[in-house]
């Protein structure tokens, strides 16, 4: 007899992208950066390790917070610190939805939304992209729903659905719209004006991505006081550990730096992007720092191509999800690991 509630009985879990533990892999299968960090956070590290280790962190990240507020142009009360953006992604469901209650998704998505919700016992309701992977008109007519979650720029897509939009979208929810911005530092404009603008819009951001802190685990949402004190209040009390909140504050302090390696990044993605194209795949044009490829000419199915990358020491991540199990999500590396890629695939074909 299981001792399992039902709906985690019933639930598959999240399964991470492939960590290997043996060196000597390409890995563009997570999405992180190729590019160290700011040594302005190396230097924070540095200095942090000492006694303030024995104690708690600040329960708010007050410092942390202040610093998102000048930076992105917010009052300190509208900012909540998380670890990761994974956790303030639980702490939405927990705070704004009914066990019993309803959360809508797209399709595709970040794959994550669903789990979580699924394992506190709610539904979901997921609205299929127009074939042009804007959102689908259907998303616009519902009444279901406290929440929903939006990617943008999209996982595993890479595009960005329209802002005006979107706008429109959460002018007429009524509930809490939940942007997903992890990748927009690679992208061409974000949601923020959004979040100043609408009482139920809350931007998601995260320092894994562009600013290369993923070991760390530091996320934060910037949106009204009364969403951000409701969060709050279910937060655990000290969810953000010393070491990160310093090293965060260091990326900030070093913004132009973390602008520099996105550059760089989105110059590869344009073309690996062209690349991949050339070679046979369908690849809708990403504003992220990965790519969705389908092999549309090329003569492997996408699970062969992440299998026989693999024998090679390259990952990518295949996703077999539902209307995507035919492509592989490519990150962005360096300019020599996507030319080692690039070989490998011509090689097999
Ligand atoms: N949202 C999306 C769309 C992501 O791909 C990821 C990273 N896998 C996250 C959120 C989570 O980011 P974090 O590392 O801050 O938990």
């Amino acid at each position: 007899m299981s001792y399992l509630r039902k709906c985690v009985s019933d639930v598959g879990g999240y399964v991470p992208g492939e960590q290997p533990v043996g060196g000597g892999y390409v890995r563009l299968n997570t999405n992180e950066n190729p590019y160290p960090p700011s040594p302005r956070v190396i230097e924070a590290l540095q200095t942090a390790v000492g006694p303030a280790i024995t104690r708690y962190p600040q329960p708010t990240a007050d410092r942390l917070r202040d610093k998102i507020a000048q930076v992105y142009g917010f009052a300190q009360e509208q900012i909540i610190v998380t670890n990761g953006m994974d956790e303030l992604l639980g702490l939405l469901v927990r705070t704004f939805v009914e066990p019993d209650g309803t959360v809508l998704l797209t399709n595709p998505t970040y794959v994550l939304y669903e789990t979580i919700v699924r394992l506190y016992g709610a539904s979901t309701v997921s609205h299929e992209l127009e074939a042009d992977l804007s959102l689908p008109e259907s998303i616009f007519n519902t009444a279901d729903g406290r929440l929903m979650f939006l990617s943008r720029p999209n996982s595993p897509t890479g595009n960005m659905f329209d802002k005006e939009r979107l706008a429109k979208l959460a002018s007429g929810f009524d509930g809490v719209v939940a942007v997903d911005e992890a990748y927009v530092d690679f992208a061409e404009d974000n949601c923020l004006d959004l979040a100043r603008e609408n009482e139920n819009v809350i931007v998601m951001r995260t320092f894994s991505k562009s600013f290369s802190l993923a070991g760390l685990r530091i996320g934060f949402g910037v949106a009204n006081r009364e969403i951000v004190a409701g969060l709050m209040k279910v937060k655990d009390s000290y969810n953000v550990n010393v070491l990160s909140q310093a090293a965060a504050i260091a990326a900030l302090d070093d913004y132009e730096y973390m602008v520099e390696c996105a550059g760089k990044v989105k110059r590869t993605r344009d073309r690996l992007t062209a690349e991949l194209v050339s070679l046979g795949f369908d690849v809708p044009p990403s504003q992220a720092n990965f790519v969705l490829a389908t092999p549309d000419k090329y003569p492997l199915a996408a699970r062969d191509v992440y299998l026989r990358l693999k024998e090679r020491k390259i990952l990518v991540r295949f996703l077999d999800v539902r209307g995507l199990d035919n492509s592989v999500r490519i990150t962005v590396g360096t300019d020599e690991e996507t030319d080692q890629l690039l070989a490998a695939l011509k090689d097999l074909s």
